[in-house]
């Protein structure tokens, strides 16, 4: 029998991808091979239909109208909501997180209807939110400081059937003034963290990872210069 590989789906990149959140893959698809796990990454563009059999699933942030492209491929292809539904873990950076809500409203002031995985909704701030973004996770199975970079004018608002990822120490997450960020709906994950978000918090990586592979532990990996990085960038918020 061949040996199984962790599918790990990058979920248009060629519209959902800023700052370098494709690597949130990458991080997965290395945390997993570190530790002898055969893994892939599947790249799902515009040409292609979304498949809801992939292990994990990530999906970058965005510039509006790139978002809205990203938003009717999902509606049209509901593989993610398919896969989402049986329990496959989900990270949404930025744009992400708000086209896996109900609805946002652009810039330009147009509301656009969005997946629903997520019990949110988006609406302008005055203006945007930008700089280094930290947090305590509030989530179970996580106890690290959370890291990483905010860039957006959309503030966004949980509804009942998400709980927020973290709260904010430095910056403003979901909108100014609330002092949280990201939203939780089972296996689906939304936050504002760039970074690559998973390059930066290595044990959100392996909680996505333990999920995906259905495991209660993985062998830890000793990386110092992950652990140095995690350091300057805190150090820098302050
Ligand atoms: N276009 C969205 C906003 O400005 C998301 C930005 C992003 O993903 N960086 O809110």
């Amino acid at each position: 029998m061949p040996e199984s590989t962790l599918r790990i789906g990058l979920v248009l990149p060629d519209v959902m991808g800023t700052y370098g959140d494709g690597g949130n893959a990458l991080v997965l698809r290395q945390r997993a091979r570190m530790r002898g796990i055969n893994a892939e990454i599947i790249s799902i563009t515009l040409d292609d239909p979304v498949p809801n059999s992939l292990d994990v699933y990530t999906l970058g942030g965005a510039e509006d109208y790139a978002q809205r492209l990203a938003t009717r491929h999902l509606m049209r292809y509901p593989g993610l909501q398919e896969a989402a539904g049986r329990g496959a873990p989900v990270l949404a950076i930025c744009a992400a997180i708000q086209v896996l809500g109900h609805w946002y409203e652009t810039s330009a002031g147009e509301r656009v209807d969005a997946v629903g995985l997520l019990d949110l909704t988006t609406s302008p701030q005055a203006g945007r939110s930008i700089g280094e973004l930290v947090s305590t996770p509030l989530l179970a199975g996580l106890t690290q400081t959370l890291t990483g970079f905010e860039n957006h004018r959309g503030g966004t608002v949980l509804g009942s059937g998400s709980v927020p990822l973290a709260t904010v120490r430095h910056g403003d997450g979901n909108r100014v003034g609330d002092r949280i960020d990201g939203a939780v709906t089972g296996s689906v994950i939304g936050t504002y963290l760039h970074g690559p978000a998973l390059a930066r918090n290595p044990e959100l990586a392996d909680l996505l990872l333990r999920q995906a592979l259905g495991v209660d532990e993985l062998a830890p990996l000793d990386l110092p210069e992950i652990d140095q990085l995690r350091r300057e960038r805190i150090a820098a918020a302050r």
